[in-house]
């Protein structure tokens, strides 16, 4: 819904909101804000807030720090959660120089400028529907998280006090009471991890509705006395959370990919922006799967993909196209984590689609046989690729694909590369519990 400032002023004043939280999203995927008391709205309308760049991770260097906080006024929403003091309502923003012009190290600002780009081609939207998985832990006595599972019945629970699903439930319906349409919410294979599905939306208010999501989970999770986590792979041994993305393309006519007369009734054009995905997929991966441990979830075994294939059957592969058809026609991305920053990962994978769509380019055959049990030597014959095996494999992809840098830009692609570097170079240093167990005695 798009609010007018006056519809704004009034329901500030009729429901009592007394801060105003102007939210924006750094380039690790960190949701940052700054509140402000309601006497505030009128510098907030009229895009005068201002906040310090340079102490935001991947933003700007000291001397160029002051930036404006723009909000969109379509994402006003007041959080059904209050207090005494009155109720707290938010805007997401887009971070502007001090000369009012868009901040090109703003990931959103640079999903803007994307469908923009699409919009030339024709297009009139691009829809992401999120599948975001997580656990719950319990949180210990001083209210910090631990790993300890919280719906692992031991065998003395007679009555198996499930504190996951009614957690669950409860954000189910504050997601509602913020006009979230969730389709499906359920456990998840391993022991607290679960799913919710909300309904599809357009590129840009995908990416903040999966901001607000994770803002939720974990408000609501600590009012149980648990802790969510949207890290991909917290326990060794068991499945990791993906975030898998299904997409679609619109024009005026309605579903690009889906063709009556097609082969499986796909059209060319999801053809195309299918083989894009295949073709840029190790790029991607940098973008898509952006930590360290990352890497630990894309490993055989946990129903995560570790091959560059695609498939209409089976859900192993990295790209599947589930069987709907007419306006739920889609491909499902299954390789996306939710450490993925939402606003770089869409533009991104947006970008390499369409590139696909542009060179005409064609996938390989679908495969649908079980790639883990093929020899290496099958998987050669039948072109089929790896992921990369880790974060610094990633970002060597990344720095050989000149389509997926072109998505971000210049400077969101320079502070992610330093950034990411960095972590690596930091992660490398380390020794852990694992290598001493293997090594300090036997050697
Ligand atoms: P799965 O088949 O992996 O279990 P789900 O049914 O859990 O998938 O999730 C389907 C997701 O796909 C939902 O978020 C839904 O809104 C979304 N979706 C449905 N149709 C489209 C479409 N045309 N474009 C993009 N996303 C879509
Ligand atoms: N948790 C799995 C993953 O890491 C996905 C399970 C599923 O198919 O929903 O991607
Ligand atoms: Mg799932
Ligand atoms: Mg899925």
């Amino acid at each position: 819904k798009v609010f007018t400032a006056d519809e704004i002023r009034q329901s500030v004043q009729e429901e009592n909101v007394q801060f105003l939280r102007l939210m924006f999203t750094d380039i690790n995927g960190m949701i940052k804000n700054v509140e402000v008391p309601v006497s505030q709205l009128e510098k907030v309308l009229s895009n005068k807030v201002t906040m310090d760049g340079s102490s935001i991770d991947g933003f700007v260097r000291i001397e160029e720090s002051d930036m404006l906080l723009y909000p969109d006024l379509s994402t006003y929403l007041i959080f059904p959660w209050g207090n005494d003091h009155g109720r707290v309502a938010r805007f997401i923003c887009s971070v502007h120089l001090s000369d009012g012009t868009p901040f090109a190290g703003d990931p959103r600002n640079n999903l803007i400028r994307q469908v923009d780009i699409m919009k030339q081609s024709g297009y009139t939207s691009f829809n992401i529907g999120p599948e975001p998985e997580f656990f719950l832990f319990k949180l210990d006595e001083n209210g910090q998280p631990t790993t300890k599972l919280n719906d692992k019945g031991s065998y003395f629970d007679f009555a198996p006090l499930d504190l996951g699903e009614n957690c669950r439930r409860d954000i189910v319906l504050e997601l509602e009471k913020m006009g979230f349409e969730v389709e499906a919410s359920h456990h998840e294979v391993a022991p607290g991890q679960h799913e919710i599905d909300f309904k599809y939306a357009d590129a840009l208010e995908a990416a903040d509705n999966i901001q607000t999501f994770k803002l939720v989970v974990k408000t609501i999770a600590r009012k149980h006395g648990l802790y969510a986590t949207f890290m991909p792979k917290p326990l060794h041994g068991i499945n990791g959370s993906g975030m898998h993305i299904n997409m679609s393309l619109f024009n005026q006519q309605g579903n690009v990919f889906y063709d009556e007369d097609g082969e499986e009734k796909l059209s060319d054009t999801a053809m195309h922006f299918l083989a894009g995905l295949l073709t840029h997929a190790r790029a991607l991966t940098a973008i898509n799967n952006p930590i360290v441990n990352s890497y630990k979830r894309l490993v055989p075994g946990f129903e995560a993909p570790v091959y560059i294939a695609w498939s209409g059957h089976n859900r192993s592969p990295l790209i599947r196209v589930p069987s709907a058809r007419g306006l739920s026609t889609r491909l499902e991305l299954r390789s996306v984590d939710p450490a993925a920053n939402p606003y770089l990962a869409i533009a991104a994978i947006l970008a390499a689609g369409l590139d696909g769509v542009r060179e005409g380019l064609q996938p390989e055959e679908a495969v649908d046989r079980n790639i883990y049990r093929m020899r290496p030597s099958e998987r050669k014959e039948n072109h089929i690729q790896d992921l990369p095996s880790t974060l610094h494999n990633a970002l060597k992809a990344l720095e050989d694909d000149d389509v997926v840098i072109a998505s971000m830009g210049d400077h969101l692609f320079q502070s992610f590369m330093d950034s990411k570097s960095m972590e690596w170079m930091a992660y490398r240093q380390q020794v852990g519990d694992w290598e001493r167990d293997q090594y300090l005695e036997l050697y």
